[in-house]
């Protein structure tokens, strides 16, 4: 592809604009290029008006799209949709996929059903910034369907929001069953699906409207960027996306890039991390010094056949309590010597937390109690290292702490 040159009798500003710049897009690149474009200029008038009415399909300026991002959506809806007719709409961070979506879909005086073990930040979403718009919400205990459905306001409900894996304890959602409810009542659902990737579980198939992930996670996979995604039929998502042009958030072209390159090992990571989990919830279940463990792919977990029923495989995510108070459950993790301790997920790394240290530490130990979190609770997220080490590495600090 020939570079233009500046023509000579321009001044050395113009020349330093345009000097040496390709006005045609020429890709003949194996990765997809990181478009850092804010506008995108048309030919002459003509060719805007023929944008303007529908007759061609081009980019126009950043908020409303870019080719890094739209890679990346296409790359993340074909992984979630069961047969190719769901788009996604990618997002700045997970967070702003669930606030996007929840805006766009839930006018002032409207009702949502949230669980209550939902993902901190969407329930502080729902109870603080949402309520001052003047939208009521409830929230019911995860798993408890028939609360689910009594909460429900005929013409007032919006949405059913819920998450299957929960965080820490990784409680398991019947998905038809939220679906087939959701149907009856003619409400739309949407499930943050971040704790199992679509490698492992794709709601869709199970009637579900709407699936977020946070892409920081599994998806990236690589602990170095933020995103999020909303994936469903496409007049949804292309409502989503109007009122992202909106609201402002638009991830970050860069970003978009390392999505699509971590998407790229998303299912080879995926089986490493569902087989060190596995490997691991299954050790630990056995170690005298580990009082519980909470992993969906254990016999001992409340909803085992729910998720043999819905999910390929359980994850990289282990939860679990030893035999220790607040003091010697930190002595533990400060004796691991592979994971992180951080908070996320799902990347590379291991990661370990201490969520009565980092999630809920401006609770006191009662008050942590009364929602059920004890101070002997670990949540590991196994990274892609060699599942043997990481045992090894649990075993040197049990036997220690
Ligand atoms: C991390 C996470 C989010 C938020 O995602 P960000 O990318 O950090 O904004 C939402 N839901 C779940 C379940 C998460 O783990």
């Amino acid at each position: 592809m020939p570079v233009e040159q500046s023509p000579p009798d321009h001044g050395p500003s113009t020349a330093a604009v345009h000097a040496g710049e390709q006005r045609q897009r020429a890709h003949d690149s194996i990765t997809t290029p990181i478009v850092l474009a804010a506008t995108y200029p048309f030919d002459d008038t003509a060719a805007l008006v023929e944008f303007q009415e529908g007759r061609v399909q081009r980019e126009e300026y950043g908020r409303y799209g870019n080719p890094t991002i739209r890679a990346a959506e296409a790359k993340l809806a074909a992984l979630e949709s069961p047969n190719g007719q769901d788009t996604a709409l990618l997002c700045p961070s997970g967070m702003s996929a669930i606030t996007t979506t929840i805006l766009a879909m839930v006018p002032s005086g409207g009702h949502i059903i949230i669980t209550d073990d939902g993902y901190r930040r969407t329930r502080q979403f729902v109870r603080t910034i949402l309520a001052r718009l003047g939208v009521e919400h409830s929230v019911v205990p995860t798993g408890d369907y028939a609360a689910l459905e009594a909460a429900i306001r005929p013409g007032q409900t919006r949405l059913i929001i819920s998450e299957s894996p929960t965080n820490p304890y990784l409680l398991v959602i019947d998905l038809p069953r939220v679906a087939e409810i959701a149907r009856k009542h003619r409400v739309k659902t949407m499930i943050d699906a971040t704790f199992a990737t679509p490698y492992n579980q794709r709601p869709i198939e199970f009637g579900i409207d709407l699936v977020t992930h946070s892409c920081t996670k599994y998806l990236g996979g690589h602990n170095d960027l933020l995103a999020g995604v909303v994936i469903g039929k496409p007049d949804l998502i292309s409502a989503l996306r109007d009122a992202q042009g909106i609201l402002g958030g638009i991830c970050d072209p860069h970003s978009a890039y390392l999505l699509v390159r971590g998407v790229k090992t998303f299912a080879l990571r995926m089986e490493r991390q569902n087989a060190s989990g596995m490997a691991i919830a299954q050790f630990l279940e056995s170690h005298p010094r580990v009082t519980r463990v909470y992993y969906p792919g254990l016999p001992s977990h409340p909803n085992h056949d729910l998720a043999i029923a819905q999910m390929h495989g359980f994850g990289g995510v282990v939860s679990f309590e030893i035999d220790g108070d607040l003091g010697a459950t930190s002595n533990f993790v400060d004796r691991l010597r592979i994971p992180y301790i951080a908070p996320s997920l799902g990347g590379v790394e291991s990661l370990v937390e201490q969520p009565s240290l980092m999630s809920f530490y401006e609770l006191s130990s009662e008050e942590r109690l009364a929602v059920g979190m004890r101070d002997n609770l670990v949540r590991l997220s196994c990274g892609i290292e060699d599942t043997a080490d990481l045992i090894a590495d649990l075993a040197q600090a049990l036997d220690l702490f």
